[in-house]
């Protein structure tokens, strides 16, 4: 099986603040792989680290067995790590082609993204009167024009209504069935019962499970699940 990401005992220190004590996972193509916890867990630095924007403090991290270097490898991996941010004149479709412009891109890919999203009659729509699920599903199709590897999304539905988190969802797992591997950072466990195989359950910074979700939702004892279905750990 092809490894897509490989984290060896990676620790984050800012300042006097442990972010991520000693973290060890491995993913593997095809996976809809999770990273879940409570906010301050070290979700968002994980991915920062991966993605080369957040520097580590100690062990490592390599993409697709270390057959390239990082800024190869990131060339095949999508990820929308903040709130989605395009020019707001501009309409859905012509904010993709500046991205594929800046990108070398071919403009052929646009058409094909913006129906898996489901915003394909909203197009000609200038990005400002989207709601912010719409503007969630359009970061999703910009990040997947080059049709990468794997895609990293930090916390997606966060700020949506239950619509919108239904139609992100369902896009993440129909990316997903068309073979892109998916690293998901989340807060909800919910969330990751219902979109991914794998799990890494992150407290403070450290490793409490790692495995499959069926494990791990088999084995819920160790989970306190709050009413609104946030996790607490
Ligand atoms: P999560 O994404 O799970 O909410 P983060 O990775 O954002 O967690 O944060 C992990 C811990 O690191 C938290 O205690 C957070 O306050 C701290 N942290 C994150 N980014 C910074 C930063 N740039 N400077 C200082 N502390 C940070
Ligand atoms: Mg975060």
């Amino acid at each position: 099986m092809e490894t897509i990401l490989t984290i060896e005992n990676l620790s984050k220190q800012y300042g006097r603040i442990q972010a991520l004590k000693n973290v060890s996972f491995s993913i593997q193509k095809g996976h809809v792989y999770g990273i879940l916890g409570p906010n301050g867990s070290g979700k968002s630095t994980t991915l920062g680290i991966v993605l080369n924007v957040v520097n580590e403090t100690a062990g490592s991290y390599k993409w697709f067995d270390g057959k390239m270097q990082t800024h190869e490898a990131l060339k095949k991996v999508g990820a929308i790590i903040e709130r989605p941010n395009f020019y707001p004149y501009m309409t859905a479709e012509e904010n993709l082609k500046l991205v594929c412009k800046i990108k070398s891109i071919n403009y052929s890919k646009i058409e094909e993204k913006l129906n898996l999203v489901g915003l394909t009659e909203r197009k000609d729509s200038k990005f400002s009167t989207f709601s912010l699920g719409m503007k969630q599903r359009l970061a999703i199709a910009s990040a997947l024009l080059n049709d990468p590897e794997i895609l990293i999304l930090d916390e997606p539905t966060n700020g949506l209504d239950p619509q919108g988190i239904h139609q992100i969802r369902d896009i993440i797992k129909e990316i997903a069935s068309q073979g892109t591997t998916i690293l998901l950072a989340s807060h909800l466990l919910d969330e990751v019962e219902k979109v991914c195989s794998h799990v890494v359950v992150l407290r403070k910074g450290e490793i409490l499970y790692s495995g499959s979700v069926d494990a791990m939702s088999a084995n819920e004892g160790f989970f306190e699940i709050s009413s609104n279905d946030n996790l607490v750990l």
